[in-house]
């Protein structure tokens, strides 16, 4: 095994005869990103180096993905670049595959080259979570999650290309097939995906005249009796009547059973085609949790106590720290045995206080309580239109929308994407946002491909 280019064990210098802790930071999303942040302000290079490992080069701003995706802001602008704002900590663009915590060492997949052990004092669990499915046949072949910049850019561009087939086709199965989107899970992810994608195909649609909105059949399915589990159930009743009256097809208490070849079955007897199957159906904790010792609990999250230290039984594991959509941490606010839910609300003041409790440790002092009351939800429904319940005060329409908007663009990271997002927004309002597929992005050889083809050939194709 290969080890290191400034960060094996052996290379970890002395400084002024002090030794470094060394804390390892797996994931640079909200936790990760935030903590790094934090840590390297924090801890001088004589107390501690960290080493920030993701295999993406930004951290994501998931929150923003509905409005990337919708063509509101510029893709970029929803992700923070990991090397400019994390420029106090090492960043290796990589994966931890493995993590021994018994060793203290963490086995990592750079993006190109052999995979590596770095030994590290802390570590920082901070994978995340990926889509949480369910083997219904075909959702593997013709479903797409929504939790990462690349399915917001194909998704915005796939719509864009279905209403570019619909307007074409001659056939009016295909066309059918192209107009309907369906999106399965009803929870904020979810709804403000479809809430967003279908307010920028009907407002790309006043360049087709070939196509009424009435043409398009947008379709919501979730398997409980509501939407929103986040906010109150009056506020997700007002948000299934909004949808309702811009015609969308909402199944509330109904299950995908199943979407082999684009068809899709549902548990009420239904079936239609569809060319968009979108999943977002909920999370479960990232599987590289397989691959460590860390004490897990049923739902696979690695076991926390409330100071974010990983918990085996009553047993501090000492030097292991975990936060985010990964972690069972206790909800200190609710009756024991609740935990803090997946969310970035949770996941960015879990960071800040985990980074602070490792200064703590680190400097001999005693780590402190995560304690948080959840404050509540703001989704967006669309341009201008919004839902929100924060500390118990209700918001439905513009004023939830422009409060969505203020309270994510005050908790993106950096003042540099603060900016972009608020002069993103300022250009749609004024210029009206773009509703062009870039479908090129997927496949960008194939023109070089085809005109590079050797003369034979294409002398053996004529
Ligand atoms: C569309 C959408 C909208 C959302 N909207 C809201 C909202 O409005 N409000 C809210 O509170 N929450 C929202 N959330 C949830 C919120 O984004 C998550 O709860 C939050 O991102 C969790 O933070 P995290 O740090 O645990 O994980 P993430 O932010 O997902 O970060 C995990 C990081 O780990 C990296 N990683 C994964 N595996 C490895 C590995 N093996 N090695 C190294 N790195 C690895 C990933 O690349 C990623 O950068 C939304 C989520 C989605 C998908």
């Amino acid at each position: 095994m290969g080890v290191s280019n400034g960060i094996s064990g052996a290379a970890r210098g002395k400084i002024d005869g002090v030794n470094p802790k060394r804390i390892l930071v797996v994931g640079a999303g909200h936790v990760g990103l935030y903590a790094a942040l934090r840590l390297s302000k924090k801890l001088s290079s004589r107390e501690a180096e960290v080493v920030v490992v993701d295999p993406q080069p930004h951290m994501t701003y998931q929150p923003f993905l509905p409005e990337a995706a919708a063509g509101n802001i510029s893709p970029r602008h929803s992700v923070v670049p990991l090397r400019r704002e994390l420029r106090k900590c090492k960043v290796v663009a990589g994966t931890v595959t493995r993590i021994d915590h018994a060793r203290k060492t963490a086995v990592v997949q750079p993006i190109a080259g052999p995979t590596r052990e770095i030994p590290y004092d802390h570590v920082v669990v901070a994978p995340g979570s990926v889509s949480r499915t369910l083997p219904i046949p075909g959702l593997h072949e013709h479903g797409i999650g929504f939790k990462t910049i690349g399915e917001a850019i194909y998704l915005r561009n796939h719509v864009l290309d279905r209403l570019d087939v619909a307007a074409v086709t001659p056939d009016a199965d295909v066309r059918r097939s192209a107009l309907t989107f369906t999106f399965v899970g009803g929870g904020y992810a979810g709804i403000e995906a479809l809430a967003e994608m279908e307010d920028m195909a009907r407002d790309a649609l006043r360049y087709y005249p070939e196509l009424e909105p009435a043409d398009m059949r947008w379709v919501l399915v979730e398997a409980t009796q509501r939407v929103l589990p986040e906010v109150d159930r009056d506020m997700g009743a007002y948000t299934v009547q909004q949808l309702l009256k811009r015609n969308m097809d909402i199944r509330l208490d109904t299950r995908l059973e199943s979407c082999v070849d684009g068809v899709v079955k549902l548990s009420d007897g239904d079936s239609f085609r569809s060319d968009t199957i979108v999943w977002t159906a909920g999370v479960k904790p990232s599987p590289m949790l397989d691959k460590t010792d860390f004490p897990r609990d049923e739902r696979r999250r690695v076991t926390c106590l409330p100071t974010l230290q990983v918990v085996d039984g009553d047993r501090v594991v000492d030097g292991a720290w975990s936060a985010g959509d990964c972690a069972a941490v206790p909800d200190l606010t609710k009756e024991p045995g609740n935990y803090c839910s997946p969310s970035a609300q949770h996941a960015v003041r879990q960071a800040a206080r985990m980074a602070d409790n490792i200064v703590n440790v680190v400097r001999g002092r005693e780590p402190v309580d995560y304690k948080h009351k959840h404050a509540g939800s703001v989704a967006s429904l669309g341009l201008h239109k919004g839902v929100a319940q924060v500390y118990g005060v209700k918001m439905k329409g513009w004023p939830a929308w422009f409060m969505h908007r203020t309270y994510h663009m005050s908790r993106i990271p950096s003042f540099n994407r603060k900016i972009r997002v608020v002069v993103d927004w300022s250009l749609a309002f004024f210029l009206k946002r773009e509703v062009v597929a870039l479908g090129q992005l997927h496949d960008p050889r194939e023109e070089f491909a085809e005109a590079s083809q050797p003369i034979a050939v294409i002398r053996k194709a004529a």
